[in-house]
């Protein structure tokens, strides 16, 4: 079923608490955790607790978590003290996409370039 849990997904197991992640917030339909590989001094990824590929999939299929997704997103810059920050939500291979469970990256701390490579 839509959104239901996948055996071989890594924010999946990091929902169920078999992987280990430094979770800084949780939410009912959102876990929020520092990312492995930092590319800044804040970046955190926001996830939703069910299932989806990517963030446009979720969105279509539940509106409701994809804003519980970028509410968090913005709490979690505001905690950091981000003042400007940037939420990337990348989007296929060719996009740097990695891990096929949707998820916002919140990247701030230090000056950010626009256009982005
Ligand atoms: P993306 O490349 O947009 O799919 O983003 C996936 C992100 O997940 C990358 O920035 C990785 O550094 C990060 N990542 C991979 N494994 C872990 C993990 N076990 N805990 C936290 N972040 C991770
Ligand atoms: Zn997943």
């Amino acid at each position: 079923m839509a959104g239901e849990p996948q055996a071989d997904c890594l924010f999946c197991k990091i929902v169920a608490g078999d992987v280990p992640a430094t979770v800084v917030r949780e939410t009912e339909t959102t876990v929020a955790f520092r990312d492995i590989n930092p590319q800044a001094p804040t970046h955190i990824l926001v996830i939703p607790k069910v299932h989806y590929p990517d963030a446009a999939g979720l969105a279509a299929a539940e509106p409701a978590v994809a804003a519980d997704v970028l509410r968090e997103a913005g709490e979690v810059a505001a905690e950091e003290k981000a003042e400007s920050y940037r939420i990337v939500f990348n989007t296929g291979t060719g996009a740097g996409q990695t891990v096929f469970h949707a998820h916002a990256h919140v990247l701030g701390g230090r000056g950010l370039q626009w256009p982005p490579g």
